[in-house]
């Protein structure tokens, strides 16, 4: 018979991370991993003869935890980003994009400029209501940041007198731009609680384009340092259920039918996934209400290759009041095997989620035009990628429902954005909860 100190089943950044901890400290440790690549949500894999990604990706300066693991296993990352100290936003019948600074210390010249510039888009009125809703937003972060919750960003802004053009060309791109959301469906408490950590470590910020796909750059090294330490990991290998007898969890069953037993059980998969696979003992515990009532979000994006790029540079680009939430040229960056490559986060997912491919290309190309872009001359080949519960919800009044890393059931500690930690969902948000999940086994062994 099977039998590990720990299981962990999803092999994205929260179940590696722990894994990684665990094996470091002599446990023996069984990672379980549905697909047949890992890395979950910051994965690469060969699409019927296109490399795609889970989505693109961006590395932001003020992670801490995200950069400690990696170089525990030998990964720097300056090595295998990108820096950009800059961002684009288009605008709907503009031919230039405008550009932002977002490092005060690796481009406070662009950074100014952006301030002080783009005078026609933002007027000075316009920025000084952005000026007093995020000094506003930043001020009460701080003093009651759960308070924030009751807000969407919209109302918020509106609350602080924000104008309608500032609304829709620096509030909009970074609601839909960060996490695909129109400001009506996002939190204030979240979408000021992602920028509140780069305030202390401001001279730190600027963005990363990965230099590959990440299941290679970030997934890959961990999982090999945990096989290292004799952690065992399994791709195509789905849990159903878990195993609970005398009240606690003591190993899980897999699709096939098989039972692998374990002192303890981390799920560190997706919140859509972690429903599924406690559905069948603990729909009804009190302890995980929550859990259940905290809705899930999908993600998609569409991933094209071109003949040349489409964009001068690899950089994160906005299209606010289009469907293209946030894009950016990826041939000179991650996909250098390409001429020219396109990565879009659609905005809002749902309406995406049950469109054919060719409709949604059809549909992207047209809003593509409005922002000045032709993606069809050059287009070679293009694949939806589309993911429907793998986020929470980050709507308003829903924060409190997300769950600690410890369960009141023996045996089972949880892990992954969703779980509670302070970077939201992010990959710093998920190697944060990976740890702490490791450390509340190894505390009590
Ligand atoms: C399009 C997109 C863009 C993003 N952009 C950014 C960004 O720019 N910056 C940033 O910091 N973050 C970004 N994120 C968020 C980031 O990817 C996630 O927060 C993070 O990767 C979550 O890691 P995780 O380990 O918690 O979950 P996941 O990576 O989702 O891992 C869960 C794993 O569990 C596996 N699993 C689920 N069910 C089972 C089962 N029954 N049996 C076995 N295995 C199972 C899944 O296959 C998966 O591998 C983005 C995400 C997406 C989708």
């Amino acid at each position: 018979m099977e039998h590990y100190d720990v299981i962990i089943v999803g092999s994205g950044l929260a179940g590696l991370t722990a894994a990684l901890e665990l094996t470091t400290n002599g446990k023996k440790v069984l990672i379980l991993e549905k697909e047949k690549v890992i890395g979950g949500r910051t994965s690469s894999w060969d699409e019927d003869g296109m490399v795609v990604e889970s989505g693109f990706h961006r590395h932001i300066g003020y992670y801490k935890a995200l950069p400690q693991v990696l170089k525990k296993v030998g990964v720097n990352i300056d090595a295998i980003v990108q820096w950009e100290e800059n961002i684009d936003v288009r605008i709907k019948g503009k031919k230039d994009a405008i550009t932002f600074g977002v490092s005060p210390i690796f481009g406070p010249l662009d950074m100014i400029k952006g301030i002080l510039g783009n005078n026609d888009i933002l007027s000075w009125k316009d920025k000084l209501s952005l000026l007093r809703f995020f000094t506003s937003g930043f001020l009460q972060y701080l003093k009651n940041p759960d308070a924030l919750d009751q807000f969407n960003i919209r109302d918020y802004a509106t609350k602080h007198n924000v104008s309608e053009n500032a609304l829709h060309y620096a509030v909009i791109p970074l609601s839909a731009g960060i996490f695909f959301l129109p400001p009506e469906r996002y939190s204030a408490k979240v979408f000021f609680g992602l920028f509140f950590p780069a305030i202390p470590r401001f001279y730190r910020m600027r963005v990363g384009a990965y230099l590959g796909g990440m299941t290679e750059l970030l997934a890959r090294p961990i999982a090999q340092f945990v096989e290292f330490q004799n952690g065992v990991i399994k791709t195509g290998t789905k849990v159903l259920s878990l195993v609970f007898e005398n009240e606690a969890v003591i190993g899980v069953i897999l699709e096939e039918g098989s039972k692998i037993y374990a002192k303890d059980i981390i799920l560190a998969t997706h919140l859509g996934g972690t429903k599924e696979i406690l559905k069948k003992h603990f729909i009804d515990h009190p302890s995980l209400e929550n859990l259940f009532k905290l809705p899930t979000m999908p993600a998609v994006t569409i991933q094209m290759e071109f003949t040349k790029p489409v964009l001068p540079y690899d950089r994160t680009t906005f299209g606010p009041l289009t469907s293209l939430a946030s894009f950016a040229e990826q041939s000179r960056s991650t996909f250098t095997h390409v001429q020219g490559r396109l990565s879009i986060i659609l905005t809002p997912p749902e309406a995406f989620l049950n469109m054919e491919s060719k409709d949604i290309l059809k549909h992207v190309q047209k809003e593509a035009r409005e922002l000045g872009l032709d993606l069809e001359t050059n287009l070679i080949d293009y694949r939806i990628v589309s993911r429907s519960d793998d986020f929470y919800s980050l709507e308003p009044n829903l924060d409190h429902l997300r769950p600690n890393q410890k369960t009141e059931i023996k045996g089972l500690t949880l892990a992954g954005d969703y779980t509670r930690q302070p970077y939201y969902a992010t990959m710093e948000g998920a190697v944060v909860s990976g740890l702490k999940a490791a450390n509340l086994i190894l505390k009590k062994n």
